[in-house]
């Protein structure tokens, strides 16, 4: 680990990456061994999890290609020393900020979309001008194993390598300076990463998870609000990262809303016997979740095949915030419906819970809207719609508090990765004394004029 870092670090010396110009070159050789190793990519996240080629594009690589599209686009732009304004005390000046990449990167990648997970970031590093060493979670192994193979082979390892492995290999590499570290994961590894960060003064980018709520007002469009909740709950059969983890549903709505979840959740045909839904990642977690699952709280679903590691979409009704499933993020296909009467109440309670990492809210009217996203505090979010602000690479996405730190995609994640130097280029023309020995009242009024006081 210590010799890959160092050979980064001197190739990072050498001012290689610092050229627009290679990095574009590096983003379109990215494009272009994913493009080429497809069939590879896709075969090896079916043999992990059974995921769809068709869930493999829309979820992981179509974003992974815009993202490489649209950091090529804009890295001259996001690159460029941008002029700022120079105060009156320091005229005459100019005053600007350069861009610079952080150095080497360190990516740590989570295992439920492992492609977009892992790559996303490299894309965002490789565009601001660092160098990375990337480590894929190892439990989707054929995945990890695939990337592996695709970068090892076409990139330099003192530019960008994959390392595999689990928590003895990360723990050793974060024992290494790195200048950046991106992590995506649990809150609870988070802080230790966090921790590893700070021995080094290490900046970091913490991507991490939580319970996502969902409230459902009684002015909310019902069949819209159930098609589209069903969809982001049960992808990747619950998950992912910004999954509704909970809804918090209008006490007057909630039979009509249940009997749209269930007709939406049949009309998906989420089966065990087509490939429109994966399995749960591996028997741990399988056995984790169906303990979750209150018996007498099915409202529908609740089949599983511990085998197949698969759990039917699972709706459960009646459930209060002490429930066993309210005190962990779920992270699989079981959906707990709470009743509420009183938003107040409800918000204030969601507020005493870790700062999740989505909200949604789904309502015809504007003031609980309002209420919502001015009362709690989250990391994004969709109104009338779930999981899709991701897609949207013109804003940022992250979460805050035990949701995480920092955010990427676009220029924010070209900011991740990089620092800016702010530059005050001053004129030889002349110096005013005001601020030289030796000192006077006069001096001190004037210096007070001039700043408005
Ligand atoms: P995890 O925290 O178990 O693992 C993430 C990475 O950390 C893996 O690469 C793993 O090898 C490494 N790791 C695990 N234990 C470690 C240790 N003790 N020391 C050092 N490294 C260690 O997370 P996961 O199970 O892969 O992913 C699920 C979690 O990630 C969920 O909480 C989910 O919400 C969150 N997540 C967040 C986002 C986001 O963008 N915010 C995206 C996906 C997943």
């Amino acid at each position: 680990m210590q010799q890959l870092i160092q050979q980064q670090r001197d190739f990072f010396n050498t001012n290689t990456t610092k050229s627009i110009a290679f990095r574009k070159q590096q983003l379109q050789k990215l494009y272009d061994v994913i493009k080429s190793n497809e069939q590879l990519l896709y075969d090896a996240i079916f043999k992990d999890f059974k995921k769809s080629e068709f869930e493999t594009f829309t979820t992981e690589l179509a974003l992974i290609y815009s993202d490489i599209k649209e950091a090529k686009k804009k890295v001259g732009k996001w690159s460029k020393i941008k002029r700022k304004r120079t105060n009156l005390v320091n005229l005459p000046a100019k005053s600007y900020v350069i861009p610079e990449p952080l150095g080497v990167a360190l990516v740590i990648g989570a295992w439920n979309y492992p492609y977009q997970l892992s790559f996303a970031p490299a894309i965002a590093a490789i565009t601001a001008g660092c160098t990375i060493v990337l480590k894929p979670s190892e439990i989707p192994s054929n995945t990890s194993a695939a990337m592996a193979q695709i970068i090892n082979n076409n990139f330099d390892a003192n530019y960008f390598k994959v390392v595999e492995g689990g928590i003895t290999e990360t723990t050793a590499l974060l024992k290494e300076k790195f200048d950046k570290i991106f992590f995506t994961g649990s809150t609870t590894v988070g802080r230790i990463v966090y921790q590893a960060a700070a021995k080094h003064l290490t900046p970091v980018t913490l991507e991490l998870g939580g319970k996502s709520p969902a409230f459902i007002t009684k002015t909310a469009n019902l069949k819209m609000a159930a098609k589209r909740l069903i969809w982001a709950k049960f992808l990747n059969a619950g998950q992912t990262c910004i999954a509704p983890d909970y809804l918090l549903v209008h006490e007057s709505i909630k039979e009509e809303f249940l009997k749209l979840l269930v007709l939406e959740s049949e009309k998906s045909h989420f089966s065990t016997n087509n490939n429109n839904y994966v399995q749960i990642i591996n028997t741990k977690n399988t056995e984790r979740l169906i303990s979750l699952i209150d018996k007498s709280k099915i409202y529908y679903g609740g089949n599983y095949d511990l085998e197949k590691r698969i759990i039917e979409p699972t709706i459960l009704t009646d459930i209060s915030f002490d429930d066993i499933i309210m005190q962990e993020e779920i992270f699989g296909p079981i959906l707990p419906i709470i009743t509420y009467t009183n938003i107040q109440e409800t918000i204030i309670k969601v507020k005493s819970m870790p700062k999740p990492l989505s909200c949604y809210v789904f309502t015809k009217e504007n003031t609980s809207k309002h209420k919502i996203f001015n009362e709690i505090s989250f990391g994004g979010g969709c109104v009338n719609d779930a999981l899709m602000h991701i897609s949207n690479s013109h804003f940022g996405f992250g979460g805050v508090g035990d949701s995480g730190i920092g955010s990427y995609h676009g220029e924010e994640g070209f900011k991740a990765f990089t620092h800016y130097k702010s530059i005050l280029d001053k004129s030889n023309l002349f110096e005013a004394n005001l601020k030289y020995y030796p000192y006077s009242d006069k001096k001190l009024s004037l210096i007070k004029r001039m700043m408005g006081l």
